[in-house]
This record gives C-alpha cells, sequence and structure tokens, in this order.
C-alpha cells in the first residue's frame, strides 16, 4: 500500500529548526498528510540515509559548511520536486548574518565562535571537530536548482499546508499575496 504513497522527506541544513516546528505546527493535516505520503527521511523520523526517488522535500536552512554542500546535493541528485523551505533556504537570512559581520574567512569565524567563546567550565573544541566551514553562507539555489520557494521565517502552517495539499493534488503551488512575504 505505502508504494502508492507519494514519497517525502523534511531536510535541516542550516536552521535553527523553526521551520521544522512550524511544519509540526500542521497538527492534524499531519494525520491526513501521513494518509497520503511516506515519510522516508526527517530529522522527525530515525532513519539515517536519504533514500533513492524521493517525490518532494522541503529543505530547511542555508548552506554553511561541507555537510550541508554535500547532502543538498546528495537530495537533488534523489528527489523529483525541491523546495526550499523557509527563508534560510530561500535567501540565508538568519544564518547568513555571518557574511555580514567582518569576521573575515571561515576559519576565523570558526575561532571566534567554537574556541574564544567557548564555555569556560567546558572542554575546548578542537578545530577539525565540526564540519568545514564555508567561506560564505549561501542560499540554496546557489549550489542546486531549485523547483519551489516557500519564504516566511518560519513559513506558517497555513502556507505549508497549501504548498503541500497542491503538490499532493499534482498542481502547480503559486503563491500569492501575503504568502509570499519574508519574514
Ligand atoms: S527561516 Fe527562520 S525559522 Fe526557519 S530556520 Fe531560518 S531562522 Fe529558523
Amino acid at each position: 500500500m505505502d508504494s502508492m504513497k507519494m514519497k517525502m522527506a523534511t531536510v535541516w541544513l542550516g536552521g535553527c529548526s523553526g521551520c521544522h516546528m512550524s511544519f509540526l505546527d500542521l497538527d492534524e493535516f499531519l494525520v491526513e498528510l501521513a494518509q497520503k505520503v511516506q515519510f522516508v527521511y526527517s530529522p522527525i523520523i530515525d532513519i539515517k540515509e536519504y533514500p533513492d526517488g524521493v517525490d518532494v522535500v522541503l529543505i530547511e536552512g542555508a548552506v554553511c559548511n561541507e555537510e550541508h554542500l554535500e547532502m543538498a546535493r546528495k537530495v537533488r541528485a534523489r528527489t523529483r520536486i525541491l523546495c526550499a523551505f523557509g527563508d534560510c533556504a530561500v535567501t540565508g537570512n538568519v544564518t547568513a548574518i555571518r557574511n555580514q559581520l567582518g569576521l573575515g574567512n571561515a576559519e576565523s569565524v570558526l575561532q571566534r565562535a567554537y574556541v574564544e567563546l567557548a564555555d569556560d567550565n567546558g572542554p575546548v573544541p578542537k578545530l577539525g571537530v565540526v564540519p568545514r566551514l564555508l567561506e560564505r553562507v549561501v542560499p540554496l539555489h546557489e549550489v542546486v536548482p531549485v523547483d519551489y520557494y516557500l519564504p516566511g521565517c518560519p513559513p506558517p502552517a497555513e502556507r505549508i499546508k497549501f504548498f503541500l495539499i497542491q503538490i499532493l493534488e499534482g498542481r502547480t503551488p503559486a503563491l500569492k499575496g501575503d504568502d509570499i512575504k519574508f519574514g
């Protein structure tokens, strides 16, 4: 029976998880959604490897490090419909603030965030433990082709629902008016 369902995934890159929290705000629509799609990958389910043959994916967050870059490329190669989910994925948004802070290159950002600002009571983290940062944080469309953009910080649940219903019905989601707002 599940083989007849659309395969759906959500992915969390450089974001605060607020977009996924908004996804969970779909409340009872999640039950309806679960009857129509098979969730094959998401931070909210325990599947470790992104599978082949995914029909639709919502990707939260900007691309900040090499792990994100590799994941974005893998997801694109294995997915039919890819949606940049939330302002960080669409424009870089909050995650890209480090591009503007004058902190210099990725190495100096890493030094500042993980060494200089480390908790005095905890162990000092070693450089190399976290994935290598990209020199600049970039939105998703700068590294892979994006099919749809779902703006908002986070996108309200009603907007996510509208998008998903259109996709499930085989239509082209066309956001209008307030649904095109950022922030
Ligand atoms: S768009 Fe807003 S809510 Fe979503 S990951 Fe970015 S900061 Fe968080």
